[in-house]
């Protein structure tokens, strides 16, 4: 990775340790097959940052989806609440500016493209098979579900697709994204490719039913 690149992204505001971001760094290059990459849940874009210097080598774009005012698990009284982010006029959470700089810092706005809402409604209208997914939304029981329920079918067959914060053993984090890791495998259209510390990545070996 861009070793300027890869010090914006280490110093990034976010929840992904360094070893994790880069292990999301290599299973996002040399992607076989054709299509963008997407990712759900930007928060300040440091995973972003480690995605889209692959998608850039790659000559692909990376769509980042965020409704930009954080999870249940950010909001005010919750244990990953930064109220430094919150916006003053609004009285809300509001993390896109700092995307936007982080972005721009490390000279990738012509690779990453935001899409700012709501994941599900982005997900029903969207149309094009992806290349590479990263699920980092909502870690509620409803949100992650969801975007495994609406996201994975647009993983393209040979695609891949990583799930962050997966803790095997529940005193470790919460349960939803392990779940949904787990259904993927369960789906057997998902088969194991790597895997570091929270971060499992599978590839697509069979297609969605239709
Ligand atoms: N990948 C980030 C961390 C993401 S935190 C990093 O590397 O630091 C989870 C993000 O998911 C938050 O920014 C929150 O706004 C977003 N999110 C949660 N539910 C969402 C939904 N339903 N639609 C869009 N974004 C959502
Ligand atoms: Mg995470």
């Amino acid at each position: 990775m861009d070793p300027l690149r890869r010090n914006l992204a280490e110093s990034a505001r976010g929840f992904m340790p360094a070893d994790e971001g880069l292990a999301l760094h290599t299973a996002a290059c040399d992607l076989p097959v054709a299509g963008p990459l997407l990712e759900v849940g930007s928060y300040c874009g440091k995973s972003a940052l480690y995605l889209a210097d692959a998608a850039q080598t790659q000559g692909r774009l990376l769509f980042a989806v965020d409704h930009h005012r954080g999870s249940e698990e950010n909001q005010p009284g919750w244990e990953w609440h930064e109220p430094d982010l919150v916006d003053p006029e609004v009285g809300l959470l509001d993390t896109l500016p700092h995307f936007r700089r982080n972005l721009f810092m490390a000279g990738l706005e012509q690779t990453v493209v935001a899409v700012v809402g709501d994941s599900v409604a982005v997900a029903q209208a969207w149309g094009t098979p992806l290349a590479f997914l990263f699920i980092d939304g909502g870690h509620g029981e409803t949100s992650a579900h969801n975007d495994y329920d609406y996201w994975a079918p647009h993983v393209a067959l040979g695609g891949r697709l990583a799930i962050h914060d997966v803790f095997c053993n529940p005193a470790h984090g919460g349960r939803p994204p392990y779940e949904i890791y787990c259904r993927a495998k369960a789906s057997k259209e998902f088969a194991d490719v790597a895997s570091n510390g929270s971060l499992r990545v599978l590839v697509r070996i069979a297609p969605a039913p239709s």
